[in-house]
């Protein structure tokens, strides 16, 4: 743990979800104190709250993000799996069709744990907050960026208690260090430009991907080979898909999505088990119909590949950085949003560790193009799928993207088949090895035979 330097008194995160936890864990290690300022009540259980309103759906925490987790939350798996959070192999408890067949289950050794998104981010909250130097400020809303008069730096942040009154007093918090972690939605483009500053570019690319998400309680009775059914998407040709996955207490989360109008999943019950009929394979409307309802059906449609360009930016004030969704926010279908938060909480510790200026000067720009390199990769596999999606609104296939999805298409056909394809693809989703991996000799000749 590095020592924080008087010049490093404080430092303000906004939002306190998975990237603001994470974020203010990090900081702990470099600011004498972290303040999280969330304009919602942190629930005492791992509930849903309004903040996070994407957390009824199906969130999958990938290999990636729990390593990261275990690293700078140590004990984090042990308290995952002690809550109720399954653990299996993600080949062997996986029953996957990715358009071309159901795939074969065996052990291949990537360890997996399922766990609602709620359980999840309570987990994190209670070991970020047992640090003694990370105090909240819930039901605090950040409506603003303090900064010095020439506006060069940000000094803090002013805050207005939420209770909807909208002359509700407003105060200030002061901050060496103001960290935007306020979500997909955040007004940090207006705070700037409102000291002067342009607003980030913003890349965004919308294959309009909706969810309906129920929860069931399966009957034990009935055995089952798999813990997770996932019947993918596979645009251009199947813009519907549905997944089942056990989370804790045994039950299971059943999310069913669509890309476009004409594929949003209902949140009606003869419209949802309609849809999930009219899946490609009858295996999930078969196992839903085997269960009992255990909520009701909630939809979801704020899904878009979002990319606030604060790397490319000509100027940013000192003091002042934005992470996770804030800065990128991914298409859910690829379930890597969580573990980008991670990725990016490493890469805050590692430029931390390396900026030797007490006061931080310049390292506001340096910080999001480390951000920027961290998340490409993601960035890659989720945009180039989506731009496939009839209808995809912002983002077109590039010369080399066609390319990559004509090898990624042979990729699809031939995971059923070769054992190491699978493997391979499976580590490069759960973002433990590049998607360079998919070129191996072995893999590139197989999937070129086709
Ligand atoms: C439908 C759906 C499914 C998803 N599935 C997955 C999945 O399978 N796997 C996965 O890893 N990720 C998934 N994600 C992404 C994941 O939810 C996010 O990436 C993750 O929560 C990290 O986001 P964040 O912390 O940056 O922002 P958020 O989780 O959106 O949190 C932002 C926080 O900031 C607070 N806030 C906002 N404005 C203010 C303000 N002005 N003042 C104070 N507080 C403020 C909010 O209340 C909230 O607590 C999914 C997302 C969606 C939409």
């Amino acid at each position: 743990m590095a020592t924080a330097s008087p010049a490093r008194h404080h430092a303000v995160v906004i939002g306190g979800s998975i990237a603001g936890l994470l974020a203010a864990r990090v900081l702990a290690d470099h600011f004498a104190r972290v303040t999280i300022v969330e304009r919602d009540q942190f629930p005492t259980a791992p509930v849903f709250r309004a903040g996070v309103p994407q957390g009824r759906h199906l969130h999958v925490l990938l290999e990636r993000g729990q390593q990261l987790l275990e690293q700078y939350l140590p004990g984090f798996t042990k308290e995952l799996l002690a809550h109720g959070g399954q653990s299996f192999d993600f080949i062997e408890g996986v029953r996957l069709n990715a358009g071309y067949g159901w795939n074969p289950q065996f052990f291949g050794n990537i360890p997996f744990i399922s766990a609602t998104r709620p359980l999840v981010e309570w987990l994190v909250r209670q070991q970020v907050l047992a640090q003694p130097t990370i105090t909240t400020l819930p039901e605090q809303r950040v409506v603003a960026l303090m900064a010095t008069p020439d506006q060069k730096r940000v000094t803090g942040v002013q805050v207005q208690r939420r209770d909807d009154q909208p002359d509700n007093p407003i105060s200030e918090l002061a901050a060496d260090l103001v960290v935007d972690a306020s979500g997909r939605h955040s007004a940090a483009p207006d705070w700037l430009r409102t000291l002067g500053y342009q607003a980030p570019a913003v890349t965004e690319i919308d294959p309009h991907l909706g969810y309906a998400t129920r929860v069931y309680h399966p009957d034990p009775a009935t055995p089952r080979t798999w813990l997770t059914l996932y019947q993918m998407m596979q645009p251009p040709k199947h813009l519907r898909g549905g997944v089942i996955t056990t989370v804790e207490g045994g039950d299971w989360l059943v999310t069913l999505s669509g890309y476009g109008d004409n594929n949003m999943p209902p949140t009606d019950e003869e419209g949802f088990l309609a849809f999930a009929r009219s899946l490609p394979t009858p295996d999930i409307a078969d196992a839903i119909a085997s269960a009992t309802p255990g909520s009701p059906i909630y939809g979801y449609r704020d899904t878009s590949n979002q990319w606030r360009h604060y790397e490319k930016l000509s100027a940013l004030p000192d003091g002042f950085i934005v992470t996770g969704d804030a800065a990128v926010a991914f298409d859910p279908i690829y379930g890597q949003g969580m573990s980008i938060a991670a990725i990016d909480a490493d890469a805050l510790a590692r430029a931390l560790a390396g900026a030797h200026d007490p006061a931080l000067r310049g390292f506001g720009p340096r910080f999001q193009r480390d951000l920027a390199r961290a998340v490409t990769p993601a960035w890659q596999l989720s945009s180039s799928s989506d731009v496939l999606v009839p209808g995809v609104t912002g983002g077109k296939p590039s010369f080399t993207v066609r390319v990559q999805n004509a090898y990624l298409g042979r990729i699809y056909r031939i995971i059923p088949k070769q054992k190491r394809a699978r493997l391979t693809f499976t580590r490069v989703v759960m973002m433990t090895k590049p998607p360079t991996a998919l070129f191996h000799p072995a893999i590139f000749l197989r999937a070129m035979r086709g």
